[in-house]
């Protein structure tokens, strides 16, 4: 079979595949300890409530109603008038239903924006994809069309107390030129756990408005749901921002539900996208949490239940490490929020991919750090080989079991390589 080039792209071995085919793998195979994807945790609060909403959907006939019928492009009505509603509320943003997009899941609305904003032009003009600060998100990399799609810029590292360290953007590098047609961040961040301070977002946001582009937020473990922040940080939206939000990390991974909150000139491109690649997005999250968006349970789970839990997870995980891990060369990201440890091993001496499939043939499985560098082209970055992200947000078995087999292989490796 011949491949076009789309399929020469799209075939081709991608970071995230990886992950998925691992994420997969650790749960359908016993005995492995799965801290490398990004699946949410099952909270069992949050699982309570959702099996009761999904009961009273099929109580009340919602259920086969949302399934028996195609949304419109854009989304379900009545739930972008909800979210609209919840973000003018809550935040006190001026967004009404012209603001709003459903998307099958946040990556699916990354594919589209990075094409949209970023690529070739009809007069000849090619523009790229900024990433202000790497390390970024693996499932940015591959969703391009074009090669060469992403630039990025290596950050500053402020060592801070006790083993912890921070990224910051380094605005002294960053170059945003006439060829960047978007500036796209995570905040929190995936892997690392950063969480821009919000005097870097307003920075971010005077460079994209001067430049006369938009600012991208990645805000799928932000506010106001589901909210996995453990620092202060203000939430941010203006009419030149493109806030990308899921119901993934609320605990709803399955059901593929990405928000995106943008201009009304925007919005109109992702529902035309949508409907021609689509028809339109799927029903069921919306109908899941129509409800919870309307009466604010969606907050207060947030608020009350989840970010508690992570941020007693990863303050839990942060002290097991330190007690297992005692070298100088080991240093943990500050955990500000999101499911992951970003772990750095200065001068590791060997590569992140080789340590990962060393964990893995003992059985832990996590994900080698330098797939989060998308955009950068310095191959000689060593910073990029030594690190890992862990997902601590798993049983208290597993991230002991998974700590202990790391400790052992990285005290192996230092001692002989
Ligand atoms: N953005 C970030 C930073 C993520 O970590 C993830 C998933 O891990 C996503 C977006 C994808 O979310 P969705 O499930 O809505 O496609």
């Amino acid at each position: 079979m011949e491949f076009s080039t789309f399929g020469q792209k799209f075939t081709r071995h991608a970071g995230i595949t990886q992950l998925m085919d691992d994420l997969n793998q650790g749960l359908t195979t016993p005995n492995t300890i799965m801290l490398g994807g990004g699946n949410p945790a099952a909270i069992p609060e949050v699982l309570a409530y959702l099996d009761n909403q999904a009961q009273q959907l099929i109580k009340n006939g919602d259920l086969i109603k949302a399934m028996a019928n195609y949304d419109g492009p854009q989304g379900k009505d009545a739930y972008i008038n909800a979210l609209a509603r919840l973000l003018s509320k809550e935040l006190g943003w001026p967004v009404g239903p012209e603001h709003i997009a459903l998307t099958n899941g946040s990556q699916t609305a990354f594919f589209y924006l990075f094409n949209l904003l970023a690529g070739e032009f009809a007069d000849g003009r090619k523009k790229k994809v900024l990433f202000p600060l790497a390390p970024e998100y693996i499932g940015y990399g591959d969703g391009a069309l074009s090669e060469d799609h992403f630039v990025a810029c290596k950050p500053t590292i402020t060592q801070l107390d006790n083993g912890l360290f921070k990224y910051h953007v380094d605005f002294d590098q960053l170059e945003v030129g006439d060829d960047i047609g978007l500036i796209c961040v995570s905040r929190p961040t995936n892997p690392t756990g950063n969480v821009l301070t919000d005097e870097e977002i307003m920075r971010l946001d005077a460079i994209a408005r001067e430049k006369g582009i938009p600012l991208l937020i990645d805000n799928a473990y932000g506010m106001p749901f589901p909210n996995i922040i453990f620092t202060e940080a203000k939430p941010f939206w203006n009419d030149n921002t493109i806030l990308c939000m899921s119901l993934s990390k609320l605990g709803l991974p399955g059901v593929r539900c990405g928000i995106v909150v943008g201009s009304p000139e925007l919005i109109k491109a992702m529902t035309n996208i949508s409907g021609i690649i689509n028809l339109a997005p799927g029903s069921m999250g919306p109908a899941m949490t129509l409800p919870m968006m309307e009466n604010g349970d969606v907050i207060t789970l947030s608020n009350e239940v989840i970010r508690p839990f992570y941020q007693a997870k990863a303050q839990q995980a942060v002290t097991w490490l330190q007690e297992a891990i005692t070298l100088p060369q080991f240093h943990i990201h500050k955990p500000e929020g999101a499911l992951f440890l970003w772990l750095w091993f200065e001068d590791l001496p060997i590569h992140s991919q080789e340590l990962y499939e060393r964990l893995k043939q003992k059985g832990l499985l996590v994900v080698p750090g330098h797939y989060f560098f998308p955009g950068i082209t310095d191959e000689h970055w060593q910073h990029s080989k030594e690190c890992i992200r862990l997902n601590y947000a798993q049983s208290e078995a597993d991230v002991q079991a998974g700590i202990k087999i790391l400790a052992e292989e990285i005290y192996a490796i230092y001692q002989a390589p």
